[in-house]
């Protein structure tokens, strides 16, 4: 190929031109080269036409490395046409060709003798092709891309000198739509050189720019365009939400204008390009964050990588906790919870708890539990019940729970929860304390009947309310004209559940209301009830409002009736031995005035179908048969919890009598401290007397069994209830004869009442009824002296009988002179000697016992009084306060100071004797253990309220007897 030799001048400019060449190679990082003659040392076997126009020669670079140039130089010649054709370029990828050429170019004035034919500049073509197309070389195929001129390279100075300068030219070709092409450089007379051809193409080179990777990318075809590229996480990387990462490459293959970024996951943290796992200990809980952080307290992890820490045991993290927040566990429980009882209303109060666990969501919960004590059982309270502000999510320490039961047992559990309490399964703490609740006015009056309307009376009865809280002593009927509104109204007061309400207008509608009232006070009325009184009859209406006359006659006539029924029923009265009565109150009636005893049953006692009465259980053996628990459910009635006292079979015709006769008794009576006849069945065997249940039995039992366990008030109001029942039975007439706590019943309400109206039963049924010098049996503890010697029963016995319950009650059920026989309790009440105060029992209460101990009857009180004095202490609690000294706390001193060898041995030979006569023998060794029997020091572990009381209360009668037997007087 080499036809000519080259000058060496050529050589020369060659070699300074490769240092310039390699400089300028460095900066073209983002290209992809398609050819560079310089790169290739073989030859480039270009086609060249004609033949003598370019030359392919070989020269050095200054490295001594071969490089192939193309020269021509027919500057001389007119008329030259000289092509040189590259081979067949493959384009790839490129849409945009850059073809770089360096050259020499000799000035046209430097060349002697060159005349009109030289030529400066030289063309560049193209040609697109799918493939190559042979060496055939056709001009008309080819694209021209341009006329290339030398800038600045042209020879310049003495010819000894010269300096050849490179010229470089780029041009861009595109963009193209076949696989490949071809280049050609057309001569037309010029003196070049082609140092070097470059043909590339740019592209964007991948990279990874905020974590994501960019792709090799080809700029685009125009000049002006930028292709845009998606990036893509690298691992562990995660695109930031709705900013997904995109660059621009441009068409210089620069990365422009990046949007979005990718971001370490969960877990994970970035370092350099990529990111790496949180180590051990550490976590990060969202990709957001931008660092590892360490475990927060009460947590680990021992793996890499992790989004969160675990808990240790017994902490926990609530499912709105952040990772990032500390592990906590529930809080203790609340401290110091206080209470206070306002009736049936407890407010409690408490501090914080000690440990909050490590949260300060820290909230309250209340449970509310109900007990009975035999057995012991408490269930949740009902919905009944109230919250102020609210049972759960208490942020403050107090809360106040209303419209408990009154007289009731209630355990509240707090408990301190935070957001954690539930996820935990250690045991709840919580404080708790267990309440009394006191009186509380009585629930309203329901199932109001118009029993009788009239013209000018409206006859009404109703049920007691469902929740008495105590004992109703009176309701008040309160009623006023429909039209009237409640403007105008007035009110009738009834003792018992049923009332006439007189004087009212004929053809008037009316509206009642019933109210209780208990010692709690008045309770709400019941809804309201509207009946319309009867038309008067013309006749009425005329002779009242037209003829005085009449009035007067009428009035004349009803005078006279009333008095020969006045006298009428005095003559009965005394006949029947029967108290006369204020106009208005009901009086007993002796059963046993009837002749046909069948018939006062019948008078007084409801016949129950049988088939309404459903037995449950077996509760007690009376006099003549089993005493049963069970139901009754009379027609339109709510059915009720009923005594049945059944009438064992194979009964004499007296026994039935007799059996009856209670019922008959029973009967007569309606007050809410007497207990309650439902009716009797007689029709039908067995024979049965149906009495309202009282759930707790009899007074004595219950009290021995919750020894220690009321307030004083509880007490009085139980004495209160029983005195109030007296007081209606004694206004009735009644004589009791066997008052006793045995004989007082007690519902679940703490409501006493009395029963036990038996004829025969003082002499039969009492088991405590002894046979006295007088004949007769008498229980002998409970009855009035003048009962006791010559059988004077009246109400006046009862206030004595009634003074002996109030010591039981006061003393939880002690036995009235504990040990002492009969005959010495006879003795002694006559010289004079009266029971003690039992422990703690206020002052009050035991001079109203002394009182009723007068042994002139007409001294003692009467019930009506006894009740008032009871209402007075209950209204003023202080008078009920308990008198130093005979505090629990203080059964040592008091021991001390009142035993003596002296004393006891009047009575016992020892201690333990006298331990043993008041069944306390358990107690033997804390007395030895204190060295009581020199009676110094004091005995410890007598822990039971009810023990400590007996104890007491023993030493006091004996310290009575010695003082008695001192003749220093009567009691204590
Ligand atoms: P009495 O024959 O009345 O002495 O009754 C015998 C036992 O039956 C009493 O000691 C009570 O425990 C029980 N009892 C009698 N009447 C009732 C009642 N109304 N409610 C509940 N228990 C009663």
């Amino acid at each position: 190929m080499l036809s000519r030799p080259i000058p060496c001048l050529w050589i020369t400019f060659c070699l300074h031109l490769w240092c310039c060449i390699q400089s300028a190679e460095a900066q073209n990082a983002k290209e992809v080269i398609l050819l560079d003659s310089k790169a290739q040392q073989t030859e480039l076997e270009w086609i060249s036409y004609p033949p003598n126009g370019w030359e392919e020669i070989s020269g050095l670079d200054e490295n001594y490395t071969p490089i192939r140039t193309y020269q021509v130089c027919q500057v001389m010649e007119p008329n030259q046409n000289n092509w040189l054709r590259t081979n067949w370029i493959e384009k790839g990828d490129a849409q945009r060709i850059f073809v770089e050429l360096k050259f020499t170019l000799r000035d046209c004035n430097s060349l002697p003798g060159v005349v009109g034919t030289c030529k400066e500049t030289f063309n560049l073509y193209y040609q697109e092709t799918d493939s190559e197309v042979g060496r055939s070389l056709r001009e008309n195929q080819y694209v021209k891309i341009d006329t290339i001129a030398a800038d600045e390279s042209f020879t310049q100075g003495d010819l000894g000198e010269r300096k050849m300068k490179l010229n470089t030219e780029v041009r861009i070709i595109g963009p193209l739509s076949r696989r490949g092409f071809y280049l050609a450089f057309q001569d037309v007379g010029a003196c070049i050189a082609l140092v070097s051809v470059k043909v590339y193409y740019k592209k964007c080179w991948s990279i990874i720019e905020n974590l994501a990777t960019f792709p090799d990318t080809v700029t685009g075809s125009e000049f002006s365009s930028l292709v845009e590229v998606e990036g893509i996480c690298v691992s562990d990387a995660e695109e930031e939400a709705d900013n997904s990462p995109k660059m621009h490459c441009s068409a210089e293959g620069e990365w422009l204008v990046p949007i979005g970024k990718c971001i370490c996951k969960a877990g994970f943290h970035q370092k350099g390009d990529a990111c790496e796992p949180c180590g051990r200990g550490f976590y990060k809980s969202s990709s957001q964050d931008l660092q590892c952080s360490r475990c927060p307290a009460h947590s680990f992890n021992d793996r890499e990588g992790s989004w969160r820490c675990d808990c240790e045991d017994g902490y926990y993290r609530a499912l709105s906790d952040p990772p990032s927040v500390a592990c906590t566990r529930p809080p203790s429980a609340p401290q110091d919870l206080l209470y206070k009882i306002n009736q049936t209303t407890v407010s409690l109060e408490w501090s914080p708890p000690a440990d909050t666990g490590g949260r300060n969501d820290v909230t309250y919960r209340v449970q509310c539990r109900r007990c009975s004590c035999e057995p012991e059982e408490c269930v949740l309270c009902g919905p009944n019940v109230e919250y102020s502000p609210a049972q759960s999510g208490l942020v403050d320490t107090f809360v106040t729970i209303m419209d408990l039961l009154a007289h009731a047992n209630y355990t509240f559990e707090v408990e301190a929860v935070n957001g954690v309490s539930d996820l935990s399964r250690t045991q709840r703490l919580f404080a708790a304390v267990s309440i009394a609740t006191g009186q509380a006015a009585p629930s309203q009056v329901s199932e109001v009947i118009k029993e009788k309307v009239q013209q000018r009376s409206i006859q009404l009865s109703w049920q007691e309310p469902h929740q008495p809280n105590g004992v109703i002593t009176e309701y008040e009927i309160k009623y006023y004209e429909k039209d009237q509104k409640d403007r105008i109204y007035s009110t009738v007061r009834s003792k018992s559940t049923s009332a006439t309400v007189n004087n009212l207008k004929p053809s008037t509608a009316y509206v009642f209301q019933i109210r209780a009232f208990t010692e709690a006070g008045y309770g709400t009325y019941g809804p309201r009830l509207e009946i319309t009184t009867k038309e008067e009859t013309t006749a009425a209406i005329v002779s009242s409002e037209q003829n005085p006359v009449i009035i007067i006659a009428v009035v004349a006539v009803a005078g006279t009736i009333i008095l020969v029924f006045m006298v009428f029923g005095f003559i009965i009265g005394r006949r029947y031995a029967l108290a006369v009565k204020f106009p208005g109150t009901k009086t007993y009636i002796d059963p046993e005035t009837y002749e046909d005893p069948n018939r006062a049953v019948h008078q007084f006692a409801k016949e129950l179908d049988a088939s309404c009465i459903k037995i449950e259980r077996v509760i007690g053996a009376g006099e003549f048969g089993e005493v049963c628990s069970g139901r009754l459910k009379l027609p339109g009635k709510r059915d009720v919890s009923v005594a049945i006292k059944t009438l064992k079979v194979g009964y004499t015709e007296k026994q039935r009598r007799d059996f009856l006769c209670e019922a008959s008794i029973m009967g007569q009576f309606d007050h809410p401290n007497v207990v309650h006849l439902e009716g009797v069945v007689t029709r039908g065997k067995p024979v049965m007397i149906v009495i309202e249940y009282m759930e707790n039995g009899s007074l004595d039992a219950f009290l021995r069994k919750h020894d220690g366990q009321f307030t004083v008030i509880q007490l009085v109001g139980m004495l209160r209830g029983i005195a109030a029942g007296m007081r209606y039975l004694s206004d009735m007439g009644y004589v009791h004869r066997d008052l006793a706590a045995r004989n007082i019943l007690v519902n679940s309400n703490l409501v006493c009442k009395v029963s036990d109206f038996g004829l025969s039963r003082v002499i039969d049924d009492d088991p405590e009824a002894v046979y006295t010098t007088t004949g007769g049996k008498i229980p002998v503890r409970w009855t009035a002296p003048e009962a006791i010697q010559y059988r004077k029963f009246t109400s006046a016995s009862d206030v004595w009988s009634y003074g002996v319950v109030m010591w039981e009650v006061m003393s939880y059920g002690e036995r009235p002179y504990w040990d002492m026989s009969n005959q010495d309790v006879i003795k002694a009440i006559e010289e004079g000697y009266r029971l003690p105060a039992p422990m703690d029992c206020p002052p009050g209460l035991h001079q109203l016992m002394l009182d009723c101990w007068q042994k002139d009857r007409a001294e003692r009180p009467k019930f009506d009084q006894i009740v008032g004095i009871l209402d007075k202490m209950i209204r003023n609690p202080n008078t009920l306060k308990t008198p130093v000294g005979t505090a629990v706390g203080t059964l040592d001193l008091t021991l001390r100071s009142h035993l003596s060898n002296e004393f006891y041995f009047t009575t016992f030979r020892s201690v333990g004797e006298w331990l043993e006569a008041i069944k306390m023998e358990r107690y033997r060794d804390n007395f030895t253990a204190a060295g009581y029997s020199s009676l110094e020091s004091r005995p410890r572990g007598i822990t039971l309220v009810g023990h400590q009381k007996k104890i007491m209360s023993s030493i006091q009668t004996m310290r009575a007897q010695m003082l008695h037997l001192h003749g220093t007087g009567v009691q204590v």
